[in-house]
């Protein structure tokens, strides 16, 4: 059974149908469909739904809410602007021109902001102020640290094309491995965005339907912000309409053997913590040209 339609990308043509319909432009389309999109968040601990919705240069309209996990500490959890950027990833935009977010953006989510190219630019709309309106990311975070401070003006940034070359040396936990799961996971782990340690990572999460959700570790130069690639892969499960998450019966990470960041240990807890019973199994690669990014 293939997942239901998402709520999570507004194609081109109907994003356009629906800022003619309303007598708008694109962007000022995005607060009037933070609303609808709040319900979809998944916040059980603090009962405080976030929706971030953003527009890309295709003219597509992308939705992120904020999801938490019970019985984890709270760092595990994804913010809804990161759950937007994870979308955007999923669906290979290269930028994000705008967003209407329902509450403040948290300094973790100004920091996360920043791995993008001409991240200042970025126009953040907050539809709970009161005189709502665009302003530009530089104004939410002056004084700003970002990738710029750690890595040369043309390393690729996040939402930018990155494609290591790693390859399936041998996997721990031989038993029933699932193929398609496990290069699901390495196609993701290739499109990492891990500059600052060079541990690129992937996930590739199975349902009970035989759909396959992956998503790809992304960091943050300040490191803590940074997303891991089970994150990555649950916002693909939201966004491809997966259900819950008990549904998931098999997952796949793929990270390289020795890596300085590893996401094994952390990627079973977060897996086993949300749907006991899945099968979890970690594949080992090589990065077969030593490229940095
Ligand atoms: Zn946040």
């Amino acid at each position: 059974m293939d997942p239901p339609p998402s709520k999570f990308v507004i194609e081109a043509s109907e994003a356009l149908a629906l800022a003619e319909s309303a007598a708008v432009t694109l962007p000022e389309l995005l607060p009037t469909l933070v609303p609808a999109a709040q319900p979809l968040a998944r916040p059980p601990i603090s009962k405080f739904s976030v929706a971030a919705v953003g527009l890309a240069p295709s003219g597509r309209i992308f939705v992120g809410v904020n999801l938490e996990f019970p019985g984890l500490p709270l760092h595990h959890s994804v913010h809804a602007e990161q759950f937007l950027i994870t979308n955007l990833s999923l669906n290979a935009e290269p930028h994000l021109v705008s967003l209407a977010v329902s509450a403040a953006p948290c300094g973790h989510c100004r920091q996360f902001l920043q791995e993008l190219r001409a991240a200042a630019d970025v126009k953040i709309l907050v539809t709970s102020e009161a005189t709502a309106e665009f302003r530009a990311l530089s104004d939410f975070l002056p004084h700003r640290f970002g990738p710029h401070d750690l890595l040369p003006l043309e390393a690729p940034l996040l939402l930018e094309p990155h494609h290591y070359t790693l390859t399936l040396q041998h996997y721990l936990n031989a038993h029933v491995p699932n193929h398609k799961l496990k290069i699901a996971a390495l196609e993701a782990a290739n499109k990492s965005h891990a500059p600052y340690s060079g541990s690129p990572s992937g996930v590739a999460l199975l349902d009970c339907h035989g759909n396959v959700f992956k998503g790809s570790y992304m960091e943050s130069a300040a490191f803590n912000p940074s997303l891991g690639p089970v994150q990555a892969a649950l916002v693909a499960f939201v966004a491809g309409g997966g259900g819950d998450y008990d549904r998931i019966v098999g997952a796949a990470l793929v990270e390289m053997d020795g890596a300085v960041v590893k996401q094994e240990h952390t990627a079973r807890l977060l897996i086993h913590s949300i749907s006991p019973n899945c099968q979890f199994d970690t594949f080992l690669c090589h990065n077969n040209n030593n490229n940095e990014y």
